[in-house]
């Protein structure tokens, strides 16, 4: 067979330890969002290459699910090692990938290491039961149950773009440290910086075949790999209609699913607005709203709502707004359809009567803050997730009423209660329907070892180091029947 010399610019799929091109020939161009070049190519993988990376998995996993836990412990400390070493050389794809400023970048693989450690050290830490059956009315206290939690087999892996390294990471460290295999599929926008991650567990000597990654559109092995019956698990960061059609595609295996968010940032009327409007604006446009925990509407009392919105307005001045290369807070989406979405939102909100406030510019796929002011429901920036920097103002007459559109939310991620008055936030977060509830703070994901928790259209399951790994194992029961 004639070999095709790949450019400097193609990278291969890892499949039982080796680097390879794919027989189908065809690979995808990945582009940057704000250098608007090809900054390289991956792999579009055929699915008799799904199959045999799969196969790899399950043999792999057999011996690795068998060796000590210090020993997994030690190639996941090195896998660690590795991102450190490397911590540069990645972030740097992570930016021109994902379009992420440099210093978010490093921050990513850096956390990311931290987040292999901590789950190391949770799984030492963990340990099984036992129980004697005469707990039971009318049990035996000769038989004992011993209850341990033993690995599913092989994880499917699949994160989205805005954090291509943290939440693939995420995924793989649970599963590997509890003696699972991994099928990797990355984001299609956010493949590459997946691939290097994997280059640094391969530098970690990991057996052959344990974590295996295969590129590919969703749209094209998507479906496939869901609904293969080497899949054990899936763990799914992403939108919330990707993760509805996974779930129905899935069939009965363990899922957990990880999706999107319209956060309500609540301010009442005795809220420190200064401070409020910090954490609102960091919420809200840090990596230009490309964070499912971002802020994503602000419903404000309407006694503080037009102090509130002229300290926003001034805040929003201060954003530097360009290439993430310059470190900017406001970058370019990741691509062209992103910025047509937000855009969208915008001009439906302004046509329905919202107030432009600051915003409402954009060149090319670069959208500028956009603040609108008096958003009523009619208007879909209220209720859709904008994944961009458009942050939506409701006004209302009470902390009823914030509560009620809250929670008449489809998602349920997270959301943040400001105010000075303790009992009146732990009124409120008590009656909001969300994974978590902020108060006196932006909604983010973290510290890592927080379970992390979407409800209604945001997700299923728990994440969080621990529950992680709780999702990716299961009881297994053995019991002693000791002679009378
Ligand atoms: P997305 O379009 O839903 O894609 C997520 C992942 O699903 C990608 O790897 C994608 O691959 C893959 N995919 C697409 N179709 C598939 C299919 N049929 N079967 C299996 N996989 C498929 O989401 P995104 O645009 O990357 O990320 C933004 C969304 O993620 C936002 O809604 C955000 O809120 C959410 N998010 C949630 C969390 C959380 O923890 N709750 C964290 C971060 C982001 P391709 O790229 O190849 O299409």
């Amino acid at each position: 067979m004639k070999t095709k010399v790949l450019s400097l610019l193609d990278y291969k799929f890892y499949v039982n330890g080796e680097w390879k091109e794919s027989q189908t020939g065809q690979t995808i161009e990945i582009k940057s969002p704000y250098l608007y070049e090809v900054i390289g190519k991956v792999q579009a993988i055929s699915k008799n290459e799904v199959d045999e990376a799969i196969t790899f998995a399950h043999e792999a996993q057999k011996e690795w699910a068998n060796i000590s836990l210090q020993q997994r412990a030690d190639y996941l400390y090195k896998w660690a090692d590795q991102l450190i070493d490397k911590q540069d050389e990645i972030a740097e794809i992570i930016m021109k990938e994902v379009g992420k400023s440099f210093k978010d970048a490093k921050n990513e693989v850096l956390r990311t290491a931290d987040f292999i450690r901590f789950t190391v050290e949770e799984a030492l830490h963990m340990h099984g039961e036992s129980m004697r059956g005469d707990s039971f009315p009318g049990g035996s206290k000769s038989k004992i149950a011993i209850i341990e939690r033993v690995p599913l087999g092989v994880i499917l892996a699949i994160p989205p773009f805005n954090y291509p390294v943290n939440l693939a990471a995420s995924k793989l460290a649970p599963a590997l440290i509890s003696g699972n295999a991994v099928i990797f599929k990355p984001a299609t926008q956010g493949a590459i910086s997946g691939i290097k991650m994997i280059e640094a567990l391969h530098a970690a000597g990991f057996p052959k075949g344990l974590v295996n990654i295969v590129t590919g559109r969703g749209s094209v092995i998507g479906d496939y790999l869901v609904e293969h019956e080497g899949i054990n698990m899936i763990s799914f960061t992403g939108g919330t209609n990707t993760g509805i059609h996974l779930a129905k595609k899935a069939g009965m295996i363990p899922l957990v699913l990880e999706l999107g968010g319209k956060d309500p940032g609540i301010v009442c009327e005795d809220a420190d607005l200064h401070e409020t409007a910090k954490h609102i604006i960091s919420g809200a446009f840090s990596y230009s709203g490309q964070r499912c925990t971002a802020i994503k509407r602000v419903l404000v009392h309407e006694s503080v709502a037009d102090e509130l919105v002229e300290i926003l307005n001034e805040e929003i001045q201060k954003l530097p707004v360009g290439s993430p290369e310059d470190d900017n807070t406001i970058v370019p989406l990741i691509d062209d359809e992103s910025a047509d979405f937000v855009q969208s939102l915008i001009d439906d909100a302004l046509k329905k009567g919202a107030k432009l406030v600051t915003g409402n510019k954009r060149q090319h796929n670069l959208i500028y803050p956009t603040l609108l002011d008096h958003v009523t429901g009619v208007m879909k920036v209220a209720w859709e997730e904008p994944f961009g920097p458009v942050l939506p103002v409701i006004r209302v007459c009470s902390d009823e009423e914030a509560i009620k559109l809250a929670n008449e939310s489809n998602f349920g991620l997270q959301a943040s209660v400001f105010t000075k008055n303790i009992n009146k936030a732990f009124l409120i977060a008590n009656k909001i329907e969300a994974g978590s509830v902020q108060i006196n703070g932006r909604t983010e994901r973290g510290p890592d070892h927080f379970p992390f928790i979407g409800v209604k259209g945001s997700g299923m399951g728990t994440q969080g180091i621990r529950m992680s790994i709780e999702s990716m194992t299961r009881e297994k029961i053995t019991v002693v029947n000791l002679a009378e």
